[in-house]
């Protein structure tokens, strides 16, 4: 449709809310709007080098890409332009009236859930487009779209709830946008303020950029230059802006290598991860260049599922030049490219945690989740995940952590297995009945505090040779330790455990004499082999199907205990009694495991034992 008079749009709600945040100084910073202006026409260059590759109508095909600012001191604007490949009238309303694109949409999902009182968290997101408006009184973008027989048109708003969108006749190729800024912003219409930004990161921008007619960068790929040349601020001005990020990276790896691919490479870690404080999962973010021009922003499979948190760029001289996305079918050549990166990656996150381990614990508190997640998901790297993974144990002192290598290395010779134990925190699983056992034999038991755990664990099975084991299974084998004195006799006990079983019926699956305990009169045991006590709460918790089902609990008693050695007493002589305790055992045992799921029967039967006194 054509029209020859402007047409009033409202904004979207969501923009209306962004516009009002932005506005509202939400950013101190106000110069990044620079940046994103910048990078917007970046993009929108590399968006028609890719399409001149596949099309062949496109309008103005001859004209530069390349990006040109303008300031007018007395007009007070700013004007940015570039040959990039322009908007359509569709277009400029989907692009720049709702919010369909990425960055801005996290970042309100990010508000939504209360981040806008976190300042960190809004240090996450770039707000691109609409980052004009802290500067400006009106934002006019001319723009023509590459395709050919398309009319240009201009888009305008003061950033309260409307834009205008009006034809507008010879416009070339791309688009213009005017900034006309705030009083209080005027220093964005001097030449050697614009001069100042655009110096430290235009580097970057694979396009030439120009202001006032001057040209002000050489394009150099930071990523191929010599590590040694390379200033710290360099690296932390090309993360930021390359994943418009507002704070410095917290890691980076600088790498090239010859064979069996060359590449050049240069990855960032971030410094908090987004996914953590509960934001939508992240996209692949490092960027795929061959010899500096840019294959594909975010390729899917560059790297495996679980580095999804990286960022950076990495160059191959052996990607087909003329590849584009659509014909990035080369798998082979990319899965090399995978397992270079990710194997140097290892190794570089390695050092870190043996050379600086207090950088990498910063690390694994962010996006140790990561490793788990690999460590359970991706079988190639499974084994060096592994050993990057760490847990308390009872060996270690509280917040102290241990890694399975050095787990390994304090097992005695006779211990075949790892132990490890799940649950909300070290003291829940201190006072269970679970770990005198493992005490009483000298076993370390690594402590395990993350819902994710329990599935790592399930899922990678052993660890150098030796099978992880949970240490509230009821299949653990513990070897014997000498008999105390005085515990009740074999028969005695044989007797107890089978009027047990009588007693408590349907209630318990199995009542044996235990071999793991030391001081409690009895523990209860998960027996069901496809559902742990601790997936049981959390099904429980989540209300998800099957956490009602009956449990198949064991009773293991310790013939050791005078509970029990009463309990054998009064069995014979007071049988009703008798039972009340027994019942009342389990029911301790079921709260300590953490498995007691209604307590009511056992208030009003603690009310009669406890007349009976
Ligand atoms: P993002 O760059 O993260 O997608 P922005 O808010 O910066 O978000 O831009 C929104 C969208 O507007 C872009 O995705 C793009 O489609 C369009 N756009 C912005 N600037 C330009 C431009 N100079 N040329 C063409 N399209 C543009
Ligand atoms: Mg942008």
């Amino acid at each position: 449709m054509s029209t020859a008079t402007p047409q009033k749009f409202e904004f979207q709600a969501e923009i209306k809310q962004l516009l009002d945040i932005v506005i509202h100084s939400l950013y101190t910073e106000k110069e990044i709007f620079v940046r994103e202006l910048v990078s917007n026409a970046s993009d929108a260059l590399e968006k028609l080098r890719h399409t001149q590759l596949t099309e062949k109508d496109i309008l103005d095909d001859k004209a530069a890409l390349e990006i040109t600012l303008t300031t007018d001191d007395k007009a007070k604007t700013l004007t940015i332009q570039d040959t990039g490949i322009g908007m359509t009238r569709d277009e400029l309303v989907e692009n720049l009236g709702t919010i369909a694109h990425s960055g801005s949409k996290a970042f309100l999902k990010a508000l939504g859930e209360g981040g806008a009182k976190n300042s960190n968290l809004i240090g996450q997101f770039g707000v691109g487009f609409y980052s004009a408006f802290m500067v400006a009184k009106t934002v006019k973008v001319y723009s023509r779209s590459w395709k050919a027989g398309e009319p240009g048109h201009v888009w305008s708003s003061d950033g309260s709830g409307s834009y205008e969108i009006e034809e507008v006749a010879d416009l070339s190729r791309g688009s213009k946008i005017v900034i006309e800024l705030k009083d209080e912003c005027s220093e964005y219409a001097q030449d050697g303020r614009i001069k100042d930004i655009l110096e430290r990161y235009s580097a970057f921008v694979s396009f030439p950029v120009n202001l006032n007619t001057k040209h002000i960068n050489t394009v150099t790929a930071l990523w191929l230059r010599s590590k040694n040349e390379i200033k710290d601020e360099e690296y932390n001005e090309f993360y930021k802006f390359q994943s418009h990020a507002y704070e410095d990276p917290s890691l980076r790896l600088h790498f090239s290598a010859d064979a069996p691919l060359s590449i050049n490479a240069l990855l960032f870690v971030p410094q908090e991860n987004t996914e953590k404080m509960g934001l939508s999962r992240l996209e692949p973010a490092v960027s795929l260049y061959c010899r500096k021009v840019l294959i594909d922003a975010a390729p899917k499979d560059l790297l495996p599922e679980w580095l999804r948190f990286l960022k950076g760029v990495v160059d191959s001289e052996d990607l087909p030049l003329n590849i584009s996305r659509e014909t990035m079918q080369d798998k082979a050549l990319i899965e090399k490219l995978n397992k270079v990166i990710t194997k140097r990656f290892l190794k570089f996150i390695d050092e870190e945690a043996t050379q600086r381990p207090e950088s990498f614990a910063k690390f694994y508190a962010q996006f140790g989740i990561f490793l788990k997640e690999g460590a359970a998901l991706d079988f190639t790297h499974k084994d060096q995940l592994m050993k990057l993974l760490r847990f308390e144990s009872t060996l270690t002192d509280k917040t102290k952590s241990t890694s399975l290598p050095d787990y390994v290395t304090r097992m005695s010779s006779e211990q075949k297995e790892i132990y490890y134990l799940v649950g909300a925190n070290r003291a829940a699983l201190e006072s269970g009945p679970y770990l005198e056992a493992f005490k009483a034999r000298n076993l370390e038991v690594l402590l395990c505090y993350e819902p994710v755990d329990e599935y790592v664990m399930n899922n990678v099975r052993e660890f150098d040779g030796k099978k992880l084991v949970a240490a509230d299974h009821a299949d653990v084998k513990l070897t014997d330790i000498p008999k105390a004195e005085g515990a009740l006799s074999e028969d005695d006990t044989k007797t107890l455990t089978t009027w047990l079983k009588e007693s408590l019926g349907d209630r318990v699956a199995e009542v044996k004499a235990s071999d793991r305990l030391v001081d409690s009169p009895a523990l209860a045991i998960n027996a069901d082999k496809f559902m742990s006590a601790h997936m049981r709460r959390m099904m429980k918790a989540m209300n998800k199907d099957g956490a009602d089902m009956p449990q198949k609990v064991n009773l293991e008693i310790n013939p050791r205990s005078a509970v029990m050695k009463r309990l054998f007493e009064t069995h014979a002589l007071a049988p009703e009694k008798a039972k009340l305790v027994a019942e009342q055992i389990l029911d301790n045992a079921l709260i300590s495991a953490g498995m007691l799921e209604d307590a009511t029967q056992m208030v009003a039967r603690l009310y009669k034992l406890l007349e009976t006194v």
